[in-house]
């Protein structure tokens, strides 16, 4: 379902360029939980903002789901966004001032395309993706109010709360201690067996890769190596 074939992503650097990703290419099919490793500075973000549709190529081929994704302007990327990924970051990403029902409700209240859902439906729904993630009885609090394994649970339930297909995290356990990153990957899991989501998770972590169905292992902006 993910396909990227021969991908670059090249920044300006004075009179010089830099390859952020030189030559990637990569199929993913459904369903699959892929972890990407590689010392830092080797591109797992920017390989992670492209396939998560943040980001663009300069230049390769990106077809999801049989669309040519790389084509497209930013009012249909976003609707691609909206519809098909969650996303999970390392720092949570969350408002500071919003409780967390409210967090969870905002991709609600962005639907591209499917109708727009009442309020009390938009309510319903981020009430049980807090439920799901343990987090039922902590959804008027505010991001301060919470431990860093909560906020990375809200987050998660606002990345699950439009039911994408696809799920992308960035060192989703970088800022966790080892409990709460066990939690998290609790999570991963279930949503990998029970949901069959497509994951894609940048990790420094081995127990999340050994968790994944494959590792790829990147360096200088090249996949260098593959497991299973
Ligand atoms: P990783 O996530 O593996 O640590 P990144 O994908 O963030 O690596 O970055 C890959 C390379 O691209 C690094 O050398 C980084 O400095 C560079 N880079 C990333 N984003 C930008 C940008 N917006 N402008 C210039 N260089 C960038
Ligand atoms: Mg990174």
């Amino acid at each position: 379902m993910i396909e990227l074939e021969d991908i670059t992503k090249v920044y300006p650097m004075g009179g010089e360029v830099l390859r952020a990703l030189d030559g990637v290419s990569l199929s993913v099919p459904r369903g699959e939980w892929l972890a990407i490793m590689g010392p830092s500075g080797c591109g797992k973000s920017t390989l992670l903002n492209i396939i998560g549709c943040l980001d663009t190529p300069t230049s390769g081929r990106y077809r999801l789901n049989g669309q040519a994704v790389d084509g497209l302007d930013d009012g249909a990327l976003a609707a691609v966004r909206n519809r098909s990924i969650g996303y999970v970051f390392q720092n949570f990403n969350l408002l500071p001032r919003t409780p967390a029902l409210r967090q969870v409700m905002l991709p609600l209240q962005y639907r591209h395309g499917g109708q727009m859902i009442s309020g009390a439906e938009q309510e319903a729904r981020a009430r049980a993706a807090l439920d799901w993630v343990g987090l039922a009885d902590r959804a008027d609090h505010v991001p301060s109010e919470l431990s860093g394994g909560q906020r990375q649970r809200v987050a998660i339930a606002r990345a699950l709360v439009n039911e994408p297909t696809i799920l992308v995290a960035d060192e989703p356990t970088g800022n966790l201690d080892s409990r709460s990153g066990a939690d998290i990957l609790r999570l991963f899991e279930s949503l990998y067996k029970d949901r069959q989501m497509t994951i894609l998770v940048v990790t420094h972590d081995e127990e999340i890769a050994a968790h994944a169905g494959r590792t790829i292992r990147m360096r200088d902006g090249r996949i260098v190596h593959e497991e299973k």
